[in-house]
């Protein structure tokens, strides 16, 4: 007689580690945006416009609000600029466009935000770069500047190192000392650490100058993966900063996307990372909220935030050779997610909507009963007939040429009758 299996152990189901970071408050208004601690991993975003034209950086802040963005950061380069801030935070108010706003500064943030207090008091943070706040005995001073101004309009500071403008006397010093050891370090670690102190070392400045810790973020950003991984797992043991989180100059489209998903999606399994900005480069005519769609997806695939409807699609295989499975995944999927903004509104909880797009029979009636509402498009050969299927049970069968026009129809029928007002 055969022995009896072994019972197996249940498979531990896989999750984020928690975080242990404080909670920094970044508000404007009687909207408030927690960032770390237990506070949803935030979205950030930035806009590419001039800011010296107020009315077309507001509009593009809007638009990355509206796709998800829960912090936006403008550029405040020059006096001109600075003055223009408290008119793009007004076009926004009259909008109804309540996204805290985020200033980043470099070089000369500390005279840009003496001399406009308005500009001060329209922005919600200020990102500081230790590493081009000033140079030698001017440093301090400057730094000191800008957290002076923290301090006066009560707004939390980001210290935003990037490896692109590292605080070079900082890392001569550390080169000079990693040169005395008997085992020098590789140049890279060096790099490593010299990012590393330069945020933990302005944090701990910027505390002895009065800011409260809470109110300080803190971030390392470089473009590799692998680096950015090492660099903040260390960061992450060595404070307890709430950490904004993304690969500097990930780069284009697929290549862009690819990075930024891989990196922060280690490091946000891990616990590490508070606040995530993907910073690609559009293509040429690309939309800038693209980045806030992947920011988005990042989280939502790591099942850490839910922002819009999913949408489920095969990827097509030989039993399918026409594209209109594709084509009604994609109109579904851009529908979702243009009506999000009003959606979000009137059908409260709809973003945690599942929507099944499938190519054929093999796997098209399973997951389609997994999804809350699903069609299972026939492939080459099958009988021309899609069954639907609502909450796992199949609900009718659509045939003819507007099979995509229907299913449409029944999605948003779905969707009012399980999140509109009268389903409450
Ligand atoms: S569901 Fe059908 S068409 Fe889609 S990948 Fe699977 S076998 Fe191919």
């Amino acid at each position: 007689m055969d022995a009896p299996l072994a019972s197996p152990q249940p498979i531990a189901v896989a999750g984020p580690a928690p975080r242990r970071t404080r909670q920094a408050r970044v508000a404007w208004g009687a909207r408030v945006v927690t960032v770390g601690g237990d506070a949803p991993v935030r979205v950030q975003s930035m806009t590419n416009t001039d800011t010296q034209d107020a009315i077309a950086t507001a509009i593009q802040v809007k638009e990355l609000a509206l796709a998800g963005s829960e912090l936006v950061r403008i550029t405040v380069n020059t006096p001109e600029a600075a003055a223009q801030v408290p008119y793009v935070r007004e076009q926004l108010d009259r909008m109804g466009v309540d996204v805290p706003l985020i200033g980043d500064f470099h070089y000369n943030g500390h005279r840009l935000l003496t001399d406009h207090p308005a500009c001060a008091e329209a922005l919600s943070k200020y990102r500081i770069n230790p590493g081009n706040v000033g140079k030698g005995a001017k440093r301090d001073a400057q730094f000191g500047q800008m957290v002076e101004a923290a301090l006066k309009w009560d707004k939390p500071v980001r210290i935003g190192v990037n490896w692109g403008s590292l605080d070079q006397e900082l890392l001569a010093g550390l080169m000079d000392e990693n040169a005395r050891r008997r085992e020098p370090w590789e140049a890279r670690q060096v790099m490593y650490e010299a990012l590393i102190q330069s945020a933990v070392g302005s944090a701990a400045q910027a505390v002895e100058l009065g800011m409260d810790p809470a109110q300080v973020i803190l971030s390392c950003k470089v473009s590799g993966v692998q680096d950015l991984i090492a660099v903040y797992r260390a960061l992450a043991r060595r404070c307890d900063y709430p950490l904004h989180l993304g690969l500097t100059e990930a780069g284009m489209a697929t290549k862009g996307t690819v990075a930024s998903s891989t990196a922060l999606a280690i490091l946000l399994q891990e616990g590490i990372g508070d606040t995530i900005r993907v910073s690609l480069t559009p293509q040429p005519g690309e939309a800038r909220t693209q980045e806030v769609v992947v920011a988005s997806e990042i989280l939502q695939s790591l099942g850490l935030r839910v922002f819009v409807p999913s949408v489920t699609a095969c990827p097509g295989c030989g039993r399918t050779t026409s594209t209109t499975f594709q084509e009604l995944a994609k109109q579904i999927d851009d529908h979702l997610r243009a009506q999000m903004p009003v959606w979000r509104a009137r059908y409260p909880g709809v973003e945690s909507l599942k929507v099944a797009v499938m190519g054929c029979i093999v796997n098209g009636p399973g997951e389609s009963k997994h999804a809350d509402i699903g069609i299972s498009l026939p492939g080459t050969g099958e009988a021309p007939a899609a069954p639907v299927f609502i909450d796992g049970e199949k609900a009718l069968t659509l045939r003819g040429e507007h099979i995509a026009r229907e299913f449409h129809a029944i999605v948003e029928r779905y969707i009012e009758q399980r999140f509109g007002e009268a389903a409450a």
